[in-house]
């Protein structure tokens, strides 16, 4: 089994409306890209700031521009369509009750967490015109805070899949490093996410990214591993061409680390199947 369940069917800029996107044809094209690359279980994640209803949940400025469309539409498109229903919601700190009250009702097959905001304000790990890095840049301090948002976001309970567990690294050498073994900051959110029993993804789209590397990082996915942790396979793509972008590098690193099954959901229930 490989799946591809971090998915998007539109790029994140440039007046990519709902009604050109979420199309049969646009379903078509990534149901072919999937086929040809192997892909048994293919899902989509949309953004939840894409959404009105996530207003209830943070008035980033981001969120506010982007906050357009209408998450009932989009479950009822994605329903008539072969595609796992999923979605990608950022776990906010304090809107824990919120969030609930926003996927609970809906009948996802699974939601990523993710934490792209770290931190007092409205700064980001991996946004420009939102950027974390311009301020202090103290690397120790930006990476410990994401790695505790980290952990809160397993903790709180509300999510099926850990997005992207490494991002803080995403610009790579552009940005300073902390210059302590980063197991340092890998080990406290590897034993909030053991405990919390969430799923961490395998995300191919750091290859795609200043970094250039896969998220987690080795030394992450080895530590969540020997954890027991399960975990799941998706590119982040945002068009049928990066759909399963560097499966075969994942495979090895996947491979190399023992892991043999990866986790596939249905309607929030986890199961695990072989992997390849
Ligand atoms: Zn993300
Ligand atoms: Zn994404």
């Amino acid at each position: 089994m490989l799946t591809d369940y971090h998915l998007h069917l539109r790029p994140d800029e440039g007046g990519t409306t709902f009604e050109r996107y979420f199309t049969a044809e646009n379903v078509e094209r990534y149901l072919a890209a999937a086929e040809a690359a192997g892909i048994e279980e293919l899902g989509v994640s949309e953004h939840v700031y894409r959404f009105r209803q996530a207003l209830d949940l943070w008035t980033h400025p981001l969120w506010v521009e982007n906050a357009k469309d209408d998450i009932d539409a989009y479950c009822e498109f994605v329903r008539g369509t072969p595609l796992r229903l999923g979605v990608e919601c950022d776990y906010v700190p304090g809107a824990e009750e919120r969030i609930a009250a926003l996927l609970e009702p809906r009948d996802f097959d699974y939601v990523v967490g993710s934490v792209h905001f770290v931190g007092e304000g409205d700064a980001a790990v991996d946004h420009d015109g939102f950027d974390v890095w311009e301020g202090e840049g103290d690397a120790d301090e930006i990476w410990r805070r994401y790695f505790e948002a980290l952990a809160a976001c397993a903790r709180s309970g509300l999510y099926d899949i850990l997005a992207h567990p490494d991002l803080v690294k995403v610009w790579g050498r552009a940005r300073p490093l902390p210059d302590r073994d980063l197991r340092a900051f890998y080990e406290p959110a590897v034993e909030a996410i053991a405990e919390s029993g969430i799923a961490v993804e395998l995300s191919t789209a750091g290859l795609r990214k200043p970094v250039g590397e896969i998220y987690p990082a080795r030394a992450m996915l080895e530590m969540a591993v020997d954890a027991g942790v399960p975990i799941a396979l998706s590119s982040d793509a945002h068009t049928p061409e990066h759909l399963a972008f560097g499966y075969e590098q994942a495979l090895e690193l996947l491979g190399d680390c023992g892991v043999r099954e990866i986790a596939v959901f249905d309607r929030r229930r986890r199961r695990m199947e072989p992997l390849g």
